[in-house]
């Protein structure tokens, strides 16, 4: 507690530290998502922890949530208005747009793995500081690469032990005869049906009416059962478009679940929309979303580049995913030493272990055998290699198999090949 000096500090409300041995898997599942997005072609990209504020609400827009109520906004000392990025796309889209990546062929696919920054309310699965990974393909209008976005996420979701549920829906484009004539014709239905909906709903349809879609309050959820969906409202070539998508992820077999009320809180979003579910997080049960955001780059004073992307919440992934193989700690081979003597012999033998690549840790703390070989057992190691005063004058060590208990000697020089993988 920052105000009280007889207390120890604690972390902001809503921050997690991450510590051993969840940040073993933490590492692990960021590493094989970035290695599961460079397999289809998308590079990583890394644009700071904070942007001009500008950024955000021309980018994301001013009508959204997370602008409008959850951005972390600050002032430095030249008098700039900053903000921590709440999400990521709209930090990548500037910048790609500033050196110009979109001269070169497109289009332009990029993976983040970054901390996000929201002023929520934490709960379960909520937090203030949490991670994302992602990847946007910036520069191509073509239903397959929706399909290609689409299908990275889930199959990285997939291979990570979650079993998403895809939900997916068309939320057609900025123009008058698509989204714009139904947000209308929306706005009015809502008007004729405002004593149904929940007062705060009320209240807010009028900037954003499709949000509506997304309240949790029961008499506003029940109302909007029998609201006018965007899907049926969509121009030709939206509806086309969507054909497509959903033929390329047939071709494919992603399964998904079309959810006319699929409408994603960011004001970029257009078109493709789509969400991937978990069971078993409670409320919070959305381990990722993205969608297409065709007129991002003109918000942010691009030329006109058509985009998509997904963003798939890490904390919520640990949260959802079993532990499994390749997610512990990699030393292979813990020392236990008995007497300043032995201990330099270990620390040569884990120095050359580790030159051939070979995890690798020692005792420091110069206590007996049993509290050694609980530092051992604590690393995860899959052996133990025991020198004392008898093996140290024979030149070899005790190899110790921590699982099955069994043990034998090994002369100093062939302790890598015992003990290696
Ligand atoms: P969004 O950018 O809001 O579409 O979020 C994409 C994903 O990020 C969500 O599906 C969540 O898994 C995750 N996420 C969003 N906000 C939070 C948060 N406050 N705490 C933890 N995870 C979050």
């Amino acid at each position: 507690m920052a105000d009280d000096n007889e207390r120890s500090f604690s972390a902001p409300r809503g921050t997690n530290d991450l510590l051993p041995p969840e940040s073993w898997r933490w590492q692990a599942t960021t590493r094989r998502a970035m290695d599961s997005f460079a397999l289809a072609g998308y590079a990583p990209v890394e644009t700071p922890l904070f942007e001009h504020t500008e950024v955000f609400e021309r980018g994301v827009g001013e009508g959204s949530e997370v602008v409008g109520k959850q951005m972390y906004t600050f002032e430095d000392r030249g008098g700039r208005s900053l903000t921590l990025r709440p999400e990521g796309t709209a930090p990548v889209v500037r910048a790609l747009l500033e050196h110009g990546l979109d001269r070169g062929p497109l289009p332009v696919k990029l993976a983040y793995a970054s901390a996000m920054f929201r002023q929520e309310r934490p709960q379960k699965g909520r937090f203030r500081q949490f991670f994302q990974v992602g990847i946007e393909a910036i520069g191509s209008d073509g239903p397959i690469v929706d399909a290609e976005v689409i299908e990275v996420g889930w199959r990285f979701l997939r291979d990570a032990g979650v079993e998403p549920r895809l939900l997916l829906n068309s939320i057609g484009h900025l123009d008058g005869s698509c989204r714009l004539g139904y947000l209308d014709r929306l706005r009015k239905w809502l008007e004729e049906n405002a004593e149904t909906l929940d007062e705060e709903d009320r209240d807010r349809f009028a900037t954003n009416p499709l949000r509506t879609f997304d309240s949790k309050e029961p008499a506003t959820v029940e109302t909007m059962r029998s609201a006018p969906v965007i899907t049926e409202h969509v121009c030709d070539s939206c509806r086309k478009h969507f054909e497509a998508v959903r033929a390329s992820l047939d071709d494919v077999s992603v399964p998904y679940d079309i959810d006319p009320t699929l409408v994603r809180g960011l004001d970029y979003y257009t078109r493709t929309a789509f969400e991937y579910v978990a069971d078993g997080l409670g409320a919070q049960n959305a381990v990722g979303g993205g969608g297409r955001y065709d007129g991002l780059s003109e918000s942010l004073g691009g030329p006109p580049l058509p985009g998509i992307g997904f963003a798939l919440g890490l904390d919520r992934i640990l949260l959802a995913r079993p532990a499994s193989e390749g997610d512990d700690a990699p030393v292979q081979a813990f020392v236990v030493a008995l007497g300043a003597e032995a201990a330099r012999a270990a620390f040569r033998i884990v120095t050359d272990l580790r030159s051939i690549g070979i995890g690798a840790d020692m005792d420091h703390s110069g206590r007996g055998m049993k509290g050694q070989m609980k530092g051992a057992d604590r690393s995860g190691a899959r052996y133990a290699v025991i020198i004392g005063d008898d093996e140290l004058s024979a030149g070899e060590a005790t190899i110790r198999d921590m699982t099955s208990g069994e043990q034998r000697p090994v002369p100093f020089a062939e302790i890598a090949r015992s003990v290696g993988r």
